[in-house]
């Protein structure tokens, strides 16, 4: 079984249009779309739209849980008191104290996707794979981002790039490419509403499109260093959106002519901000 793992941005999207025009051989039998229940909408109505254009079942899936209310509530995809973002922290005293371990990927992304592949082979949650299966599972990871290129965590999934091994092209290629076919539709990099690798200048986006989902994200900033929060509660430390380890209103005011942050690079496998 071939698989795109589908994020709704800009390359995971290309490679669904190349592999519809036969680019990549033969097509995926599958593009899956793991939804933390905090993307903005433009991504939301990008997938709906991809689906008119390719041939294949585009697949949604999620862990059934919200990353967004969880998020707000403090607990992490088990519903116990944690922080899954991969916040910025500082100490009490505002020295920088790192970034807060990322567990947001693999619950609310790549577990979902898993699980979603083993039901489309009709495999049992507990039943073991069968030693027969392998499934090819294409990331849509770019030229310029081949750092994030990763084996697979699981021996039956192997992973393919297409971006790279095929029809090589970076991001700014991928934009291009589309442009000049969809000139009236934008892309946009798939990232949670409150994803802090977001830039200013992503931030910025929110607030001008999303303008209700950029006020709620202020709050949330806000709630991570007041009150009872867990983020305040338990890690004595301060927790920021954003990467200048402010908050994130006057964070956002600041500079935003900056390049794109991407702190996708550090350690994802390729299944967020594609
Ligand atoms: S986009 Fe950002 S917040 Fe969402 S799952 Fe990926 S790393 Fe986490």
């Amino acid at each position: 079984m071939r698989v795109i793992s589908l994020g709704g941005g800009v390359q995971s999207t290309v490679m669904c249009l190349l592999a519809e025009q036969n680019e990549f051989g033969v097509k995926p039998d599958y593009a899956i779309f793991a939804d933390t229940r905090w993307e903005p909408s433009s991504v939301y109505d990008n997938i709906e739209w991809l689906r008119s254009q390719v041939s294949f079942p585009i697949v949604t899936t999620s862990n059934g849980r919200s990353l967004r209310d969880d998020v707000i509530n403090g607990v992490n995809a088990q519903g116990n008191p944690w922080m899954t973002l991969p916040v910025f922290l500082t100490e009490r005293n505002g020295e920088p104290a790192g970034i807060n371990w990322r567990q947001c990927t693999k619950n609310y992304k790549l577990d979902p996707i898993r699980r979603k592949v083993q039901e489309l082979l009709g495999v049992k949650p507990r039943q073991s794979i069968s030693t027969e299966t392998h499934i090819e599972m294409w990331l849509g990871i770019t030229t310029d981002e081949a750092m994030r290129v990763k084996p697979s965590r699981n021996w039956w999934i192997s992973h393919r790039y297409p971006l790279i091994d095929d029809i090589p092209m970076d991001r700014d290629e991928c934009k291009e490419w589309f442009d000049a076919l969809y000139p009236e539709r934008e892309l946009t990099r798939s990232a949670c509403v409150g994803c802090p690798f977001r830039s200013s200048s992503s931030w910025l986006d929110i607030r001008a499109n999303e303008p209700d989902m950029y006020e709620e994200a202020v709050r949330i900033d806000a709630m991570f260093r007041s009150g009872e929060h867990n983020a305040n509660r338990m890690f004595r430390k301060q927790a920021y959106l954003h990467y200048r380890r402010m908050p994130l209103e006057e964070a956002i005011e600041l500079d935003h002519t900056e390049r794109e942050v991407n702190g996708f690079n550090n350690e994802c496998e390729g299944h967020c901000g594609l």
